[in-house]
């Protein structure tokens, strides 16, 4: 990091920031200069930023070609502060939001396809540039998303990861009206996916592990929940007649896996929990039902503004708990626990 101080001009104050200087270092809170933004860029000044599992991926080093000090966050809500050269479709005091597509490059294959989301040089903040645990950020225009007036900033940041991840896949899945959608996992993700499977006329069947969030997943719109601890969750899902999707939150292989044999003719398990280990079926249990399993990953900025439009007309909202960014450690050790209820926002 830079270790020179220029001369204190008003509009360079220092900023605090959030980094993570080593794989497996601790988060540092530190000062900066506040970055200007280069043509096709703006400047974000951040309100508020998710805390997302997939932060780990820079706190721990897991993700190819990192370069530290890094500073983490890709659920970013804030406004527009100033607009590099070039750039007049957004405007300063625009309320806009980052996800984790922060940018593409337009001419590789995917991308002359209008496959942004597939780009072979995609870049997510936090990993590929500085994200949003800091007080300003510099962001290329096309990561850009427009955040509607009703929601505030910390609701919104959430919902351009873990909101549209979930709305994504389950839009994609090809689940219709009255369908039986299985969400397993009542999580960050899960407690979303709840929510919008509702919303979107499924029946709804929420899975956890023990009985604690039956009322929850209840009160979040499932007709039915299923303790896979206690009973056997595939066999009360054919009990059922067989989810037509089980939209599988959380990060288990082997839940997932016990989940296969729930699904309905041509059933889809679609995953979005991320694992490291294999997921397990055999060849018969996907020939038997012509059932498919999809990953689904995230989405552009325009379906974020799906996701957020929707959330706005339907009444979907994260549940959260707000900590300050100067109590960053303490907020990531909160979202690891797996006890946060259920998404973790910093506020600047
Ligand atoms: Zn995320
Ligand atoms: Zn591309």
């Amino acid at each position: 990091m830079a270790t020179l101080r220029v001369a204190a001009v008003p509009e360079l104050a220092p900023m605090k920031v959030a980094q993570i200087s080593k794989p497996g270092g601790d988060f540092e809170l530190v000062e900066r200069e506040i970055p200007k933004p280069g043509a096709g860029q703006v400047r974000i000044k951040v309100q508020a930023c998710g805390i997302c599992h997939s932060d780990s991926f820079t706190k721990e080093g897991q993700w190819p070609g990192i370069e530290y000090p890094r500073v983490p966050g890709h659920e970013v809500a804030g406004i527009v502060d100033e607009a590099g050269a070039g750039v007049s479709a957004w405007k300063k005091g625009q309320r806009v939001g980052v996800g984790w597509h922060g940018g593409q490059d337009n001419t590789c294959v995917y991308c002359r396809r209008g496959d942004f989301g597939n780009c072979r040089n995609l870049k997510v903040p936090g990993i590929s540039y500085d994200g949003g645990y800091q007080q300003y950020m510099v962001t290329p225009v096309e990561a850009l998303v427009a955040i509607p007036e009703t929601l505030s900033d910390a609701e919104a940041a959430p919902l351009l990861c873990a909101g549209i991840t979930t709305f994504n896949a389950l839009r994609h899945s090809g689940a219709g009206p009255g369908d039986l959608v299985a969400v397993q996992g009542v999580g960050g993700l899960g407690h979303l996916g709840i929510q919008f499977a509702n919303k979107f006329g499924y029946k709804v069947a929420a899975i956890g592990r023990g009985p604690e969030n039956a009322t929850l997943a209840k009160k979040l719109g499932a007709s039915v929940y299923i303790d896979s601890k206690a009973t056997n969750a595939a066999e009360e899902l054919q009990k059922l007649g067989g989810a037509q999707v089980v939209l599988a939150t959380a990060p288990s292989s082997k839940g997932m896996s016990e989940l296969i044999d729930g699904l309905a003719p041509h059933g889809k398990l679609m995953v979005i929990g991320a694992d490291f280990q294999p997921i397990q079926v055999t060849p018969i249990q996907l020939i038997s039902g012509v059932r498919t399993i999809q990953g689904w990953a995230s989405g552009t900025p325009t379906d974020s503004e799906d996701t957020l439009r929707f959330a706005e007309l339907s009444g979907v909202r994260p549940m959260i708990e707000t900590y300050p960014l100067e109590r960053v450690g303490e907020a990531y050790a909160r979202m690891m626990s797996g006890n946060a209820q259920f998404r973790v926002v910093l506020t600047m």
